[in-house]
């Protein structure tokens, strides 16, 4: 990972002598790869063996009973050819854990490369990330807008294709981390209640409350990207959720919306997301996650104001920075709300703030899923 020095001093701060641990371990997928049921359609029991019924491997999370995982195999090894496809980041991502390569996805390919030739993928550096069968000629891949370029047969790790299964289509399940699935755990909404998800797209922590309150409570979901809330209406139809969404700068909702009064706000701002796994490779400064903290910090003091007296917040986000997570907590409580004992626990305490008990982080080398924070935190 391309870190500069000060982040990574910062980052030493938190990991230690496990910084290489972590470091290598965002570069790896994580043992399971999970879904979250969808208890509007389907009980998780009633999915889990449909699922098993198509052969695939697929366990009930020990902790989470709407969470379901595959187990990740990997990583495998892959056959090496002399044609090479070079794929960018997104697309190498993808191919990793068994996804095809998509015409878009191709840098460049070897002269030699015919539909029909068997390749191997390789990120921008070179690395091999699956092996498979072109579908097009090399400069059919170079050029092409849209088609499949190569049918992946061996990839570097295994996951199901979900999003290819009919139960998908049905919308019986939705792809989420367990870190995710906690965050809205941890807030605990109730039928009747008014929740507002301020950075709410694609919709995994809006869709999961309408769900916990069985599409009986209002939520407004808001997001700030036209093509993420035309993704975050898809989502909510295709999984049966009522929620409210709404395109809006966030950062001004007490101004646009002046009566909105929530019961309780879900935080998942935009963040430096070291957390996720697995990425190829990143680069970012410390000058990145100290914007990044400032951002979020405009969406606290929103949060705050719309809140009504009594009413919960819960803060999440995919990165393992302190200024992101724990010090933009301490600004939390610098504005008046005060941190509540999460109701469900998983993972470890947060780092350094003097009541870090209270917080929960997930260590991408510790747990399974990506590095992740949560907090909650209740306006008296
Ligand atoms: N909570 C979501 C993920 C949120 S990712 C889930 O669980 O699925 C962060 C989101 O914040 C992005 O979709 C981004 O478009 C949105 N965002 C960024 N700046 C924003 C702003 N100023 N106002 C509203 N949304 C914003």
């Amino acid at each position: 990972m391309r870190y500069d020095d000060q982040l990574l001093s910062s980052l030493e701060r938190i990991y230690g002598r496990q910084l290489q641990d972590f470091l290598r371990a965002v570069g790896e997928p994580g043992p399971r790869y999970y879904i979250r049921v969808n208890t509007l359609k389907i009980q998780p029991g009633e999915l889990l063996d449909k699922l098993r019924s198509r052969g695939l491997e697929v366990r009930a999370d020990e902790a989470l009973e709407e969470a379901l995982y595959f187990p990740v195999e990997g990583p495998r090894n892959i056959p090496v050819s002399d044609k090479v496809v070079v794929a960018d980041k997104r697309a190498a991502e993808s191919v990793m854990l068994g996804a095809n390569l998509y015409a878009p996805g191709v840098v460049r390919a070897d002269r030699d490369v015919k539909r029909g030739s068997l390749v191997t993928v390789v990120d921008e550096a070179g690395r091999p990330v699956g092996y498979g069968e072109a579908v097009m000629d090399w400069d059919e891949m170079e050029r092409a807008r849209r088609g499949l370029a190569v049918r992946v047969v061996e990839p570097l790790y295994r996951v199901p294709q979900t999003r290819e299964l009919p139960e998908y289509r049905e919308g019986l399940f939705y792809e989420q981390s367990l870190p995710a699935m906690l965050t809205t755990k941890v807030l605990g909404p109730r039928p009747g209640e008014t929740i507002v998800d301020m950075c709410a797209a694609p919709g995994g922590k809006a869709t999961h409350a309408a769900q916990l309150t069985g599409n009986k409570a209002r939520i407004l979901a808001f997001d700030h990207s036209k093509r993420k809330v035309e993704m975050l209406k898809m989502e909510a139809s295709r999984l049966g959720a009522r929620i409210e969404v709404r395109r809006a700068d966030s950062r001004y909702l007490d101004l646009d919306y002046p009566g909105l009064r929530a019961d309780r706000v879900i935080l998942d701002p935009p963040c430096t997301s070291l957390g996720v796994r697995p990425k190829l490779w990143d680069r970012k400064t410390y000058r990145d996650v100290i914007n990044s903290a400032a951002y979020q910090r405009q969406f606290i003091r929103v949060a705050a104001r719309i809140l009504k007296p009594g009413g919960l917040l819960v803060y999440s986000t995919c990165t393992v920075t302190l200024e992101e997570n724990e010090e933009n907590i301490a600004f939390a409580e610098s504005l008046g709300l005060r941190l509540v004992e999460p109701p469900v626990r998983l993972g470890s305490p947060g780092v350094e703030h003097p009541w870090r008990d209270a917080m929960i982080r997930f260590h991408p080398h510790m747990h399974p899923g990506p590095g992740y924070f949560i907090a909650l935190l209740v306006k008296p």
